[in-house]
């Protein structure tokens, strides 16, 4: 094992108090912002009372958002006017998406978003039953230099003090917060690490971050303000980002395979720490927890038991070998139908495509003359790696586990060794699919990156839910097949009920905070049509359903979805193929 870095930092909330609890600073008016959740953002407020010091502790994370959710009475309120800011170098809806889920947090409320100046406040006025008010909301950010050498416009910590005795203490400044300390610390000491040019560089490398408690679950769908889910995306792809750029890739590249990255964040109320160890693979696996049944599942089930569902459904198994040295395994079974295949998995924290494609097997499996190959999960080593940073925080998105322990992205993998996507090829080359249906998700709640601007980088369409949507991946033949296939799915799949509230519901969260989906709607499901010649069946069907990370009814619909998908899906394209 190599340790790059274990470090320890005051918490800046603590040392503020300790600082500010002064003679000096007695009767003076003081605002700080901080990543810190609103208990401890209290109790720093009446410790500093105490002192006689008249202290206001916000959050520096969505402080639009925090201040509804702590200085507003909404029961009153009728009417809300915000004007957002709009500031370089972050693009103009930035601060629109940052003030996200408020349109649907103010449901009752008149809402309106328009666009403001470059000051960095969101001003609010707000229109009562009797009376009204305007407010001007601070939204501390500064320009940083990345790790990729871009300036980017990210949240920090501020102080402002006013009234100190003799103005000595008075300030308006930047206030590098432990939180922001630690992802700085982190990345600089990966950056500054002499790795070998040659792939992968490690096996594992583990991130551990202990931050100060910032979890809030919104009264919105499955949206939930964490501080700790933040730090974890914005340390997992911004250290994949330094590999890229080392490797002289870009940024949208899927092929770097540096390692396992694992970011480990928790949350403490001890001193606050950064630790990154380079460590090899874990000798044992994990337990694996009960088995869940398939039809109900609320949940992702444990890879013990796909393994013994895909040997109940029967027929030709094939499999390959992970990284970690997990098995991929794959079953065909050959009918007089087109034939088709199935997969789920490839990104290993979308995890209701697994349940939706061993359902709509076992139903092929007893249709006359269904023909398909079937891979439930094709990256093994992040369905397990998913599995464990859940028993820390079940509903984050966890994409430190959306690729395989070598850190790429299978499906781009061009060359030898093939690993898990082995698999997938020998379905191809079994079956002569000419559909390949690709079960995939995505984030069921907001994605952010706060510490490198806010906006996840290269995924912006994906910072807010947008409902169950489609991406149709065509040959330049096949233009006229994909149409009609596109119509009638679209058609059959808006009948599933529930499905289309569910959509309707996040395309208005999305409409409100990030504009006009980006995708064409057919029965209000988007689709995304691409032509690609390269790809290795004639017609591609990818899903997306919102799940990282979800459970219950939602997770049930979901995966209940994704098993329609398939059934429907396979239905169309014999017809199809019928009445060519
Ligand atoms: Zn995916």
């Amino acid at each position: 094992m190599t340790v790059l870095l274990d470090e320890t930092f005051p918490r800046t909330i603590d040392e503020l108090t300790r600082d500010l609890a002064d003679d000096e600073v007695r009767g003076a008016r003081v605002e700080a912002w901080l990543f810190e959740g609103a208990a401890a953002r209290r109790a720093a407020e009446e410790r500093l009372a105490t002192a006689a010091v008249n202290a206001r502790v916000r959050s520096a994370y969505k402080p639009l958002v925090h201040f509804f959710l702590e200085d507003v009475d909404t029961r009153e309120l009728r009417r809300a006017t915000i004007a957002y800011p709009v500031r370089e170098p972050a693009p103009e809806g930035r601060f629109l998406v940052e003030a996200y889920p408020l349109a649907a947090l103010l449901s009752e409320v008149e809402t309106r978003f328009v666009p403001g100046g470059p000051a960095p406040v969101y001003r609010v006025e707000l229109e009562y039953r009797n009376g009204t008010a305007t407010h001007e909301v601070f939204v501390p950010n500064d320009v940083r230099i990345d790790h990729l050498g871009e300036r980017r416009l990210s949240p920090t910590g501020w102080l402002r003090i006013a009234g100190s005795r003799g103005g000595v203490r008075d300030t308006d400044r930047r206030l590098e917060t432990e939180y922001e300390k630690i992802f700085r610390r982190a990345v600089e000491a990966i950056q500054s690490h002499p790795w070998r040019a040659q792939e992968p560089q490690f096996e594992q490398l583990v991130i551990r971050a202990e931050i100060p408690p910032g979890e809030r679950r919104l009264p919105v769908g499955e949206e939930c303000i964490s501080t700790a889910e933040a730090m974890h995306e914005d340390l997992y792809f911004s250290v994949l980002e330094v590999f890229k750029h080392r490797a002289g890739r870009t940024v949208d590249d899927r092929k770097t395979r540096p390692g396992q990255i694992i970011p480990d964040v928790r949350y403490t109320d001890g001193v606050p720490r950064a630790r990154v160890a380079v460590e090899p693979f874990a000798a044992a696996e994990p337990a694996q927890p009960a088995p869940v049944a398939l039809d109900a599942a609320d949940r992702a089930p444990s890879l013990a038991q796909v393994h013994a569902e895909l040997a109940a459904i029967g027929g030709r198994p094939f499999s390959a070998v992970s990284r970690q040295g997990r098995t991929v395994p794959g079953v065909y079974r050959a009918g007089t139908r087109p034939a088709i295949v199935v997969t789920a998995g490839q990104h290993a924290n979308e995890t209701s495509g697994v349940v939706g494609a061993l359902r709509a097997a076992r139903r092929l499996a007893d249709a006359p003359g269904a023909h398909f190959a079937l891979i439930p999960v094709e990256n093994p080593d992040g369905y397990t790696l998913h599995r464990q940073l859940c028993a820390v925080h079940p509903r984050h998105m966890h994409h430190a586990a959306r690729y395989t322990a070598f850190g790429d992205d299978l499906q781009s993998r061009t060359e030898e060794p093939w690993n898990e996507k082995a698999a997938r090829l020998e379905a191809f080359r079994l079956s002569g699919a000419t559909l390949h249906i690709n079960l995939h998700g995505y984030p069921a709640h907001e994605w952010s990156r706060p510490l490198t601007g806010y906006l996840p980088r290269g995924f912006d369409a994906f910072a807010i839910p947008k409902g169950f949507y489609l991406i149709v991946r065509h040959h330049a033949s096949w233009a006229a097949r994909a149409e009609s296939f596109r119509t009638q799915l679209t058609e059959r799949l808006a009948r599933i009920p529930d499905l289309v509230a569910l959509n309707r519901a996040q395309l208005a969260g999305y409409g409100a905070h990030a504009g006009a989906p980006p995708f064409p709607l057919y029965h209000d499901l988007p689709v995304q049509t691409v032509e690609d010649d390269r790809a290795a069946t004639p017609l591609t069907l990818i899903t997306e359903f919102p799940d990282e990370t979800i459970y219950g009814d939602l997770f049930a619909l979901a995966q209940t979805v994704q098993m329609q998908t398939v059934l429907a899906a396979e239905e169309i394209h014999a017809a199809l193929d019928r009445a060519r």
